[in-house]
């Protein structure tokens, strides 16, 4: 089946609205140290973009979760694909998501991490899709609210491809 992908946020406006994330983030973690966790493979174009725009001192590591596959149904179980290396002891934790659909990812992750000993962790999302949600959870902070579309883009694939679009697209199947 073809599909096609729609301008949904523009580039310009995905990086402005980052931009003020990191804004955002400077002044709430003023003082400290921030430990961003990339949630692999969806997140690694929002968290450098991120990163970018904080000013306070900025660690780093990377997470793989199971996710969709190549479906666009969640499957409801989270799996640790690839885990963290450095130890969250003491620290401030932010995790980076590229979209929060079901919140089930999130939910565990949260009650996980802070289980390791994290002094704090909070969540950071590129995009929401509150719609979705079956589990209660919310992200601290949140780029985008967006329709209960299925996005590519920034990040995002379908079936692996798409993620190197710089702005975020809605796939249609006409
Ligand atoms: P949740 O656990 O909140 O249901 O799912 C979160 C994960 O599902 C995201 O990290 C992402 O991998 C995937 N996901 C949810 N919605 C979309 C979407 O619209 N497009 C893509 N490409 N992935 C999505």
């Amino acid at each position: 089946m073809a599909e096609r992908v729609e301008v949904l946020l523009s580039e310009e406006e995905v990086d402005s609205r980052i931009r003020k994330l990191g804004e955002q983030i400077s002044k709430d973690y003023a003082g400290k140290n921030v430990h961003l966790i990339c949630i692999l493979k969806g997140a690694s174009f929002f968290m450098c973009e991120l990163a970018k725009r904080i000013t306070v001192p900025v660690s780093i590591d990377f997470m793989s979760l199971s996710s969709y596959g190549s479906d666009t149904q969640s499957s409801g179980e989270v799996k640790i694909k690839k885990d963290l290396e450095e130890s969250l002891e003491n620290k401030y934790v932010i995790v980076v998501e590229d979209i929060v659909d079901t919140g089930r990812t999130l939910k565990y992750l949260k009650e996980l991490l802070k289980d390791r000993g994290a002094a704090d962790v909070k969540l950071c999302a590129l995009l929401d899709k509150p719609e979705r949600r079956v589990v209660d959870i919310e992200a601290d902070y949140i780029g985008f609210s967006i329709p209960d579309e299925f996005v590519v883009g920034y990040g995002l694939d379908y079936a692996q491809r798409y993620r190197n679009l710089p702005y975020i697209g809605a796939v249609k199947f006409d």
